[in-house]
């Protein structure tokens, strides 16, 4: 029996890791679980439903609210209840063997850093925290405490188990290209948040369906890879794959290329994560060979998103970098939403702010401190709503 914290429970990965959990209740106990409290009477019943002792809630002030939704979805032994900005924190440190953060965005920084203090297991989702805190995660972890959730870098793991470290030649990232692959930038202009949030093969929240769309959620996970797996940045090639059935690859020395296939379903990296390196049975449905089926492959093109470069840019100055890239981004996908900006203003206005970064308050790796990175995060949100706005 592992006993497992799940953060962000009521997202996309919380909601598929809950349905996981359920599937295998007798492998896992939920132990904590938390989310941001814009989803309370979803949390009462999850709370309910697998009897979680502690829950934490991001946003203070709702404890009434939620115990009345505990009540109400038919819970009698209430939770203890943690809230406001140490309740992520809390979570983390409870005694577990698993801390799974699927919290979105930069707020899932304190929650990994926590979990890695606590010595704990940490099934990351939320790719955000480690790249804006490089290498004050990838240090804090001890070997084999971090386990990923991303797809592309479970396929990673999974096929880097084929070859010896020295024998990795490059990681092979692929790629669905979102919605809009195949416009160009002319055409990029006008599209708009509804065309962006329809994506074609992945069901996800809403900051990461629009980062697949403008491919920032590329350049992010080219970071997270280059971390997660201590591999270069120049050794990490972004390839096209519409389909999102092959999940990413490695190709080793002598010219082989193992890549990960199955159909596209979080759960499979999901369950993967949570019992790492063994497998559970039955997770998720796997390719059907029966059927005749086309896999195809293409270049990036880096003109119409260039969003892959600007994290590689990013990811070469290092420090604080990685957190303005993150920060203004994050801000640019609520203007996008908002029908503030437009979807080319995106890329642009992190490029601006990115740029007024390095030329004026970077700080470099050697310097890197929680800190820094939280200021350089408030720092590019205030430069990129400032960008918004003059571009509205
Ligand atoms: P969602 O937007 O669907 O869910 C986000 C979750 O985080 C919600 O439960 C939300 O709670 C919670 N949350 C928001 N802010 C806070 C906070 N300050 N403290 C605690 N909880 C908070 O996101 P996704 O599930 O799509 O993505 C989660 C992470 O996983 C992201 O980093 C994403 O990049 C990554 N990921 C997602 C994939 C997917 O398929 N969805 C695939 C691979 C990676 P509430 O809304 O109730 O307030």
């Amino acid at each position: 029996m592992r006993n497992v914290v799940l953060l962000g429970s009521t997202g996309s990965i919380g909601t598929q890791t809950c349905e996981v959990i359920d599937d295998h209740r007798d492998s896992f106990r939920i132990v904590g679980m938390g989310a941001g409290g814009g989803h309370l009477s979803q949390l009462a019943r999850q709370a309910v439903h697998f009897g979680v002792p502690v829950v934490g809630i991001a946003n203070p002030g709702l404890e009434d609210e939620f115990l009345a939704r505990f009540e109400a979805a038919g819970g009698t032994t209430r939770p203890r209840l943690v809230s406001g900005p140490q309740a992520n924190i809390e979570l983390a440190q409870l005694p577990a063997d698993i801390v799974l953060n699927a919290i979105t965005g930069s707020a899932g920084l304190l929650a990994t850093m926590a979990t890695l203090a606590a010595g704990t297991r940490l099934a990351l989702a939320n790719k955000e925290s480690l790249v804006i805190g490089g290498r004050l995660v990838t240090d804090a972890a001890a070997p084999g405490q971090m386990v990923a959730v991303d797809s592309e870098h479970s396929a990673f793991a999974q096929c880097l188990r084929g070859g010896g470290r020295q024998e990795v030649r490059r990681l092979v990232l692929t790629a669905s290209g979102g919605p809009f692959r195949g416009m160009t930038r002319d055409q990029l202009r006008h599209v708009t948040p509804e065309q962006a949030l329809a994506h074609p093969t992945w069901q996800m929240g809403r900051v990461i369906t629009i980062n697949s769309a403008t491919l920032v959620n590329k350049g992010l996970e080219l970071l997270e890879a280059a971390l997660l797996y201590d591999v270069a940045l120049d050794d990490i090639q972004v390839v096209v794959h519409p389909q999102s059935i092959v999940h990413s690859g490695v190709e080793f020395a002598d010219g082989a290329t193992i890549l990960q296939a199955s159909p596209p379903d979080m759960k499979l990296p999901i369950g993967l994560a949570l019992t790492w390196p063994e497998r559970m049975p039955d997770v998720a449905r796997a390719c059907d060979w029966t059927t005749a089926a086309s896999w195809t492959f293409e270049p990036l093109d880096s003109e119409s998103f260039p969003a892959v470069e600007l994290a590689r840019k990013a990811g070469r100055a290092g420090g604080t970098a990685p957190a303005v890239l993150n920060g203004a981004n994050e801000v640019c996908v609520d203007a996008f939403c908002k029908g503030q900006i437009g979807f080319l203003d995106i890329t642009e206005t992190i490029a601006q702010v990115l740029d007024h970064h390095l030329s004026s308050n970077h700080v470099p790796d050697g310097q890197l401190s929680v800190q820094a990175v939280l200021d350089a995060d408030d720092w590019a949100r205030g430069q990129a709503c400032a960008v918004c706005r003059s571009r509205g």
